[in-house]
């Protein structure tokens, strides 16, 4: 569980990244800011923040940051009740991401792979994104993603999201427990 000194701390960063890059952040937004841990006890470096600017039954649109080098784990979005799994396109609007999904595998990757956890973390074909950059993730597609030395933020658009049905790569990561993408 992540404690209030460090969701305090994470808001405070993300905020001052919104400010940094013009992006208008409402009281209510605010209030409802959101911090991904995924219960390992490392969320500068395997984590993210967020904001859910709105989420219907077909759907949904999140701003995301992400902290120098702090990454999003790997996962994907299987099939659920009778409906393909949620279809997501990431846009950055600030710093450099660097994203991972299957195919081709580069030699050197950009990203580091996180400390006593790189098996988890298999897409090794890299596409890096600048602002103004976008990739569309396909349903039931691994990927996972880490921002650059100047952290990073990332509009996400979106079907529905339903967080708890995620399929994460790394067997410590339980999605039900959590916030994620
Ligand atoms: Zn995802």
């Amino acid at each position: 569980m992540l404690n209030k000194k460090d969701y305090d701390r994470l808001k405070a960063a993300s905020m001052a990244y919104f400010e940094k890059a013009g992006i208008v952040i409402n009281e209510q937004e605010k209030a409802a800011f959101q911090v991904a841990e995924y219960n390992l006890g490392c969320v500068d470096e395997i984590g993210l923040e967020l904001i859910e600017y709105v989420n219907t039954d077909r759907c949904c649109a999140k701003e995301l940051v992400l902290l120098p080098g702090q990454t999003c784990p790997e996962h994907r979005h299987p099939p659920v009740c009778g409906e393909i799994g949620k279809e997501e396109t990431f846009r950055c609007r600030y710093g450099t991401v660097y994203l991972y999904v299957p195919g081709e595998p580069v030699e050197h990757l950009q990203a580091t792979l996180p400390k006593n956890r790189a098996q988890y973390f298999t897409c090794r074909h890299e596409i890096v994104l600048h602002p103004g950059e976008q990739y569309t993730i396909y349903p039931n597609t691994l990927h996972w993603f880490q921002a650059g030395p100047e952290g990073a933020i990332v509009s996400e658009f979106s079907t529905k999201s339903r967080d708890e049905y995620d399929i994460y790569t790394d067997p410590d990561i339980d999605a039900a427990q959590d916030r994620t993408l």
